[in-house]
């Protein structure tokens, strides 16, 4: 089944907001077997809403819209449509009830605006949809010959909370009675960090027309490339198959670069790793600023493995806080081994953790020199293990990016080094 996404609103045309409720709708629906055939956006102008929804529904008969439901005079879909599908708009009491009940539950709002009386419009012969999440209630609008418009709110919330009460399952229907309609469109996504995209290339070269025969999408990002199998087209249990299949077909080839699946985070993970050896995590940070911090804090229920960390920006600090040796700062310079392997002892010594993380580095975009361009990043890892001395891994990188982008990829390297280290101690 293949079916059209359009989005409408003036802020997705001029670039203010990301066209996020299309990419979710995308995946969910792939998940049920269906296709998306294309996906336009449109601003909040009649003409051009009627228009889109229009060729859509001349090529596909089954259309999704997003936007302009809303009470206000840029919300202009439900009339459009109608329009289109030859249909008066009326008023619906059922849907006003809920509007007025909605507003006396809340006092703080006041009094209800006329505006949202609007709301209550609905083509004739529409199917209301309910919104549990927000007061514009979502419409099936279809005709004689079957052909449909599904329209939803604007806000990604609503949407999906809609998508998920009403569009999944009656799609899922129709997808069933559909001639071969037990095909579905599924994805697994390895997540790798520590090699870049060529360099992943070079080794899955031969792959490179479909792993076991399903194409292979490479991502790269600031936390590492994430490589993305997709299985269209087949039943369930054979795209499950196929994509098992592949991911130990890659796994075997790059798996030493594979931290995790799907969304995995890797900070969870480490956090994870080091709580099952029961070991704690103290940092070190001078050009990452407390993003390592920041990545190991955002993980609920942290504080049994992360114990703290000194954010040693100025030289002063990471002499008198961690005891980096001037010297040494002097001899090579702050951006260098010597002092990421400082960073990380000192982090690990004074604060008492198991594992200490050292970074330093030239986030840019100033302060680069030949011998250090921008993207020059040391890391080093001290630890775990109580041998004297202690064992330290340490890693110069050369990253890409914006002075952001640095920071975050050096973090996720740091992390990512701690897994290996940790990872190798058995639990
Ligand atoms: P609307 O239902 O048109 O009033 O949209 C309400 C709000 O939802 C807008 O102000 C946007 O912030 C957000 N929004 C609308 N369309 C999208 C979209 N396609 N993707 C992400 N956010 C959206
Ligand atoms: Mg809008």
């Amino acid at each position: 089944m293949r079916i059209e996404l359009i989005t409408i609103g003036d802020e997705l045309l001029l670039g203010f907001t990301i066209d996020t409720n299309g990419a979710h709708l995308a995946r969910e629906l792939g998940a049920v077997g269906v296709e998306i055939a294309r996906r336009t956006s449109v601003g909040d102008r009649a003409d051009d809403i009627a228009a889109a929804v229009g060729d859509a529904i001349r090529r596909t008969g089954a259309v999704i819209t997003t936007g302009g439901l809303g009470p206000t005079s840029d919300d202009l879909t439900k009339p459009a449509i109608a329009a289109l599908f030859g249909r008066p708009m009326r008023f619906d009491p059922v849907i006003y009830a809920g509007l007025e009940a909605m507003w006396a539950a809340r006092p703080q709002w006041g009094p209800m605006p006329a505006a949202n009386r609007q709301q209550a419009y609905v083509p004739e012969g529409a199917t209301i949809l309910e919104n549990r999440h927000g007061s514009a209630p979502g419409i099936w609008l279809e005709d004689d010959t079957g052909r449909w418009v599904a329209m939803l709110p604007g806000v990604p919330r609503e949407m999906r909370g809609m998508l998920a009460d009403h569009l999944v399952p009656r799609l899922t229907r129709l997808v069933a009675s559909a001639p071969g309609g037990d095909v579905v469109v599924r994805s697994r996504t390895l997540r790798t960090v520590g090699i870049g995209e060529s360099a992943l290339a070079g080794l899955l070269g031969d792959l490179a027309d479909g792993a076991g025969g399903l194409p292979l999408a490479y991502l790269p990002g600031t936390e590492g490339v994430d490589l993305r199998l997709t299985a269209r087209g087949l039943p369930a249990a054979e795209a499950d198959e196929r994509l098992g299949g592949a991911v130990a077909l890659l796994r075997a080839r790059i798996g030493r670069f594979v931290y995790g699946e799907g969304s995995d985070d890797l900070a969870a993970l480490v956090l994870a790793a080091c709580r099952e050896r029961h070991l704690t995590i103290a940092v070190g940070e001078s050009c990452t600023g407390g993003v390592l911090g920041a990545r190991l804090t955002a993980v609920p229920g942290s504080s049994d493995v992360f114990l703290g960390g000194v954010i040693a920006y100025d030289n002063s600090v990471k002499e008198s806080l961690l005891d980096v040796p001037s010297a040494e700062i002097r001899a090579e310079g702050s951006v260098s081994e010597p002092v990421a392997r400082a960073l990380a002892l000192g982090a690990r010594a004074r604060i008492g953790a198991d594992v200490g993380i050292g970074v330093t580095g030239v986030a840019g975009p100033g302060g680069g020199t030949p011998e250090k361009p921008v993207g020059t990043v040391w890391i080093a890892v001290a630890g775990p293990g109580a041998a004297a001395p202690v064992a330290v891994q340490t890693r110069r990188t050369m990253l890409v990016g914006d002075r952001g982008e640095i920071r975050q990829r050096a973090a996720q390297i740091g992390l990512d080094m701690v897994r290996q280290a940790v990872t190798t101690t058995p639990a």
